[in-house]
């Protein structure tokens, strides 16, 4: 039976993935009334709707986690390298229950509407299910990656087999054998799911616009004794991450790829090929800015889908073009390139040859060229980081609403708060490092930082904290300039905004490190919360 939120809140917490899940259970050792609201009928967030088959991680297991709780870290022990969706479901919840979360969050439970009172300093949330709350504070955890975007393809509503996305994929599974299926999408989560669909179903036809960069992951079973050295050891090892550029424990590079000879560029190469994992990303200083350099890498990578592919023709479309290595999220694969040796697959260039249309069962190729298909999915993204945002009715002082704010593209400071809405918190979102580095290491950042700013506020008085619009001036300037030399400005991702029509392209995730952005947030809670205005007043009942 669904939990009946509180009327009144000292704060109420929008989302149950991790970022959610941690605010809920710090706020309440902190003492704080607290709930938490969530649309779905289960927690879990990006881990409970991507239940695609192939789903899996990109982040190691023993890094992908929670540090906040030592008796977690020690009764936990996660069994693969990389582990896949229901792993890390099994773990959530396993950290729900063992927490008692579940008594505060109200599933089924969409935030609808939040409009802030600047007379008594509260939000007025209204819910779908017709909750009214008043809450002092919100934090929105309601995720970068959790509002699916569709394609945007003339018919494909009324397509006659079963229209799938992997963000948001059956509870009970699909039955995909004997079935002809399409995918559309080669993105992180098309290279994951397309060799687990192509086991499964008769013919698999994937439709690619674009080849994205995808490496061997090297998954495997860990060893026991490595998971229990690393338990008796764990908040040294995390503490590496928390200071880390990127929130993990890559080793960075500091020479150009430029300036070393073929031979051992090759050697370095073939070593990451070998390990598996991302970390060749950081192989040299200039991988992230300088398209010659990346370009080594790249060439690399498609010397080794032409191995892979036998018919030539298939592994030439393969081979990504158009941008540099590194400028979209590289994506790790188990079995991608050897699946298109199969008999039962097929690969459409859709940049080529555009999708023109959805026709009954078919999908229509600008040629005219038919694909026949009982199941379609689409693999096409999210609308990220702002989208979950926007989705909700946000009002903030004078009536202003978020999506007028952010008009041009997100402006924050910290990328935690944004003038003009006082009292509301966005975890791991647009303008902090978010998901360009390890997020479990970001969110747990983000949520200390975030209670403890409430806590503070109710311990002194403050009813009210508003970021200066100065201070947010300067961060999203800040923002915007370290991420202006990088390559990631020439990659068409959904990092830019470029797979929404009609988004602001800009790129809105902080790349200075996370290590530096946590110094950085830690200076301004030293300075007595620098770039909010603190109202102190009466708590009216
Ligand atoms: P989410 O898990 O997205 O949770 C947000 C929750 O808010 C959802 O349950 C949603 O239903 C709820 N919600 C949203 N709006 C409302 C509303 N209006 N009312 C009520 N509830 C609402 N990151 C990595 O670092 N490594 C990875 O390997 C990795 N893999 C990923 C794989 C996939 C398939 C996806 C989609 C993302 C992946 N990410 C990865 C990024 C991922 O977003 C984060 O790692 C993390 O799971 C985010 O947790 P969260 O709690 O912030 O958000
Ligand atoms: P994505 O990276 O945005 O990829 C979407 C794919 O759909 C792209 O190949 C895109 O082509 C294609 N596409 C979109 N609209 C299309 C259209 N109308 N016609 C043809 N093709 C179309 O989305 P994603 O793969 O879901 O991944 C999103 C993010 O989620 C990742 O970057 C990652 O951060 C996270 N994720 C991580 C993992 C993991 O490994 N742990 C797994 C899944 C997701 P274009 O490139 O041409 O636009």
């Amino acid at each position: 039976m669904r939990v009946t939120p509180p009327t009144e809140l000292d704060v109420l917490v929008v989302g149950a993935g991790f970022s959610g899940l941690y605010s809920l259970h710090r706020l309440r050792t902190l003492g704080r009334s607290v709930h938490l609201v969530e649309a779905d009928d289960d927690l879990g967030g990006v881990w409970y709707r991507n239940r695609y088959p192939g789903a899996r991680c990109d982040i190691e297991s023993v890094d992908y986690c929670y540090s906040f709780d030592d008796s977690i870290v020690r009764e936990w022990t996660w069994a693969e390298r990389y582990p896949a969706q229901p792993e890390i479901l099994r773990y959530i919840n396993f950290v729900a229950d063992r927490l008692d979360l579940r008594s505060g969050i109200s599933f089924d439970t969409r935030v609808d509407a939040m409009h802030w009172d600047a007379e008594d300093s509260v939000w007025l949330v209204a819910t779908d299910c017709g909750d009214r709350i008043r809450a002092r504070h919100v934090i929105m955890a309601s995720g970068q990656l959790s509002k699916p975007q569709f394609p945007d393809i003339e018919g494909i509503k009324d397509f006659s087999g079963e229209l799938l996305h992997t963000g948001d994929w059956p509870r009970d599974g699909v039955e995909l054998t004997g079935k002809r299926v399409g995918v559309i999408g080669t993105g992180s989560s098309g290279v994951q799911t397309i060799p687990q669909v192509a086991k499964q179903a008769a013919h698999t036809t994937v439709l690619q616009r674009t080849a994205h960069y995808a490496i061997p992951a090297r998954n495997h079973d860990l060893d026991p004794a490595y998971v229990e050295d690393l338990k008796s050891r764990f908040q040294d090892y995390r503490e590496i991450a928390r200071h880390h550029p990127g929130g993990t424990h890559r080793r960075i590079g500091t020479e150009s790829a430029l300036d070393v000879d073929p031979g051992a560029l090759e050697e370095t190469f073939r070593g990451h090929w070998e390990k598996g994992g991302p970390d060749i990303l950081a192989a040299y200083r200039d991988f992230r800015t300088d398209e010659r350099a990346a370009e080594k890498a790249g060439d690399f990578v498609k010397e080794r889908i032409r191995e892979i592919v036998k018919d030539p023709e298939t592994a030439e479309k393969l081979c990504p073009k158009g941008y540099p290595f590194g400028a979209k999220r590289l994506v790790l694969e188990i079995d991608y390139y050897t699946t298109f040796n199969r008999d039962n697959v097929s690969l459409v260039d859709v940049k080529a040859d555009p999708i023109d249309r959805v026709d009954g069962s078919a999908v229509v190729l600008e040629s005219g060229a038919r694909h026949e298909l009982d199941v379609l999915i689409t693999a096409t993204g999210f609308d990220a980081l702002t989208g979950p945002l926007f989705a909700i009715d946000i009002v903030g002082v004078d009536g202003q609403r978020l999506p007028d704010a952010w008009k041009d593209g997100p402006r924050t400071f910290l990328g935690i708060g944004t003038h003009g809405f006082p009292n509301l918190y966005v975890v791991a979102g647009a303008g902090s490092p978010s998901v360009l580095s390890n997020v479990l290491i970001s969110i747990e950042q983000h949520v200390e930082w975030i209670t403890d700013f409430i806590d503070h506020q109710f311990r002194t008085g403050i009813i009210s904290a508003e970021v200066d619009e100065d201070a947010q001036d300067r961060w999203t300037q800040e923002v915007y300039d370290v991420a202006a030399p990088t390559l990631f400005m020439k990659g068409n991702s959904w990092y830019l905004g470029a797979n929404v029509p009609g988004k602001p392209r800009v790129f809105s995730l902080y790349l200075g490190g996370v290590g530096h952005y946590r110094d950085i947030c830690d200076k301004v809670a030293a300075d007595d919360y620098a770039g909010f205005t603190l109202t102190r007043g009466e708590i009216k009942s």
